[in-house]
């Protein structure tokens, strides 16, 4: 199965293309961890985006389409993949076209998380932080604790800056302006298949699988 996914900041992204990467057996292109990794490795793709992150500026969309295309080309995706991180712009999906057209590739799905923003923003800002070991807990996993439950640290909850009501709404509004074009496109190839985000992990894990059925 050859999937893209998507989804708003809150709906558990990263954590549902794990599952289904296991599940599915298709390897989970993170364009995020595949870039840290070649930094990390120092492979001549590496040190290139490396120099550029150090003038501060982003990756090109070229060195990206580069990093997927070899990816794609590997053994490992040959019966599939679950691409995460990309594209985020209307100009990157337009490069992904024409990369899947090279490579043949015809047959692939998005995979569409979506959520209510008052219930993002309601999950969101009630996360809090242990500032001790920098554990991220919902508001519902220490309720009227003081204690965290990882390393033992009593009065350690904080709110952090990224969690605040104004910087989540900011976070959504962004989100949207950037991700609607792509959407937009992808509709229009009648790739979407559109997925309710909220409630537990397994349950939008089934709602997922029970998505896929038949593609
Ligand atoms: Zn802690």
């Amino acid at each position: 199965m050859r999937l893209i996914i998507f989804g708003a900041p809150g709906v558990g992204k990263g954590t549902q293309a794990k599952i289904l990467s296991s599940k599915l057996n298709i390897p989970h292109i993170s364009t995020g961890d595949i870039l840290r990794e070649a930094v990390k490795n120092k492979t001549s793709l590496g040190m290139k985006a490396q120099e550029i992150m150090n003038k501060g500026e982003l990756v090109s969309d070229e060195i990206m389409i580069g990093i997927i295309k070899d990816t794609l080309s590997q053994p490992q995706s040959r019966k599939g993949f679950l691409l995460d991180g990309f594209p985020r712009t209307l100009k990157q999906a337009e490069a992904l076209d024409s990369l899947m057209n090279q490579l043949n590739i015809k047959d692939y799905s998005v995979i569409s998380l979506s959520a209510d923003d008052e219930e993002l923003v309601k999950r969101l800002s009630n996360r809090r932080a242990c500032k001790n070991c920098h554990t991220i807990f919902t508001f519902d996993e220490i309720k009227g604790k003081d204690i965290c439950p990882k390393c033992g640290a009593e009065n350690s909850f904080i709110q952090r800056n990224d969690d605040k009501e104004d910087v989540i709404r900011n976070r959504l509004k962004v989100y949207k302006s950037n991700t609607k074009p792509v959407l937009d496109h992808y509709e229009k190839q009648h790739r979407i298949i559109s997925v309710d985000g909220l409630g537990s992990i397994d349950a939008v894990n089934e709602n997922i699988m029970q998505a896929l059925k038949g593609k």
